[in-house]
């Protein structure tokens, strides 16, 4: 083992403090970085303040992060992806069983025996659970990193790795693409993926929030229409005429509103709840 530099909170009350943690030394099949960025998601303050008690209570200390970009500096014996010096990223998850049908499958992320990238049990015991980016170094199995081209903003990277793939992955699962009409529901870290990617694959994208001063900010990042979602008559103005819509709001609200809006076949995603999203879902 070794160690490194950390952010950490001590209990559900506590801030952040710098910390020393202790990373395992890579084995043959893991991947050591120098961590570069990581993103700060909404589910490391629920996991810093325990608020997800009832489904993953929060084991203490915590390192929370999990949209981590960083450079390889050492590699296991048996790693043939990765070599030192390479960018790679980490996300929401570092392990699974690599046996059931979902990792079969290529779909770790639902695997049943998962291990996130903070506070999940540790199956190496360097600690009782994993920690997560807010440090200076991660030790991580090489089916868990992901590579980086060298031609994007590395800051820029960071959020792809949870907010991007937890917006990016029902976009194309539902098949959104050029002439489909996309709604987003809320304009916060995940809507604003949302916004982009939808954009990016051709939709006409139609955003809804509740705050009218992030109206400019949608339409820059590649809004077609905002709806401040207060106005009933607005809303209704779109009944029964998306394909898809994202619904990424984390706070309490009625999905009714939205389902209306839907077309024939349409489809609506919740990617904005706690537990899907802890996922990386
Ligand atoms: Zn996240
Ligand atoms: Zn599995």
């Amino acid at each position: 083992m070794y160690n490194t530099k950390a952010y950490s909170a001590a209990s559900a009350t506590s801030p952040l403090a710098s910390d020393t943690i202790a990373r395992r030394n890579p084995t043959d099949h893991d991947v050591q970085l120098e961590i570069l960025f990581c993103g700060i998601c909404h589910s490391d303050l629920h996991s810093v303040r325990n608020e997800w008690s009832s489904v993953m209570p929060t084991i203490y200390p915590i390192v929370p992060g999990h949209e981590i970009v960083g450079r390889v500096t050492k590699v296991g014996s048996a790693v043939t992806k990765y070599k030192p010096g390479d960018l790679a990223g980490v996300g929401c998850m570092v392990d699974s069983d690599g046996a059931c049908p979902h990792c079969k499958a290529g779909l770790e992320n639902f695997c049943p025996d998962l291990t996130l990238t903070f506070n999940s049990k540790d199956k190496h015991k360097t600690a009782p659970v994993t920690y997560g980016g807010y440090s200076d170094s991660i030790v991580v199995d090489e089916r868990f990193v992901l590579r980086v081209p060298t031609n994007l903003d590395l800051a820029g990277v960071a959020p792809l790795l949870c907010a991007g793939i937890t917006t990016y992955s029902p976009l194309r699962h539902w098949g959104v693409t050029k002439g489909k009409k996309v709604g987003v529901v809320g304009l916060g870290g995940l809507g604003h993926m949302g916004v982009k990617f939808a954009h990016a694959f051709g939709a006409h994208v139609v955003v809804f929030t509740t705050s009218p001063d992030k109206t400019e900010d949608a339409l820059r990042l590649g809004a077609d229409e905002v709806v401040i979602s207060r106005n009933t008559s607005e809303i209704q103005k779109h009944a029964g005429s998306f394909d898809f819509i994202l619904d990424t709001v984390s706070a309490k609200h009625d999905i009714n509103t939205y389902l209306n809006l839907l077309g024939l076949d349409g489809n609506i995603t919740s990617g904005g709840d706690h537990a899907a999203k802890a996922a990386g879902l």
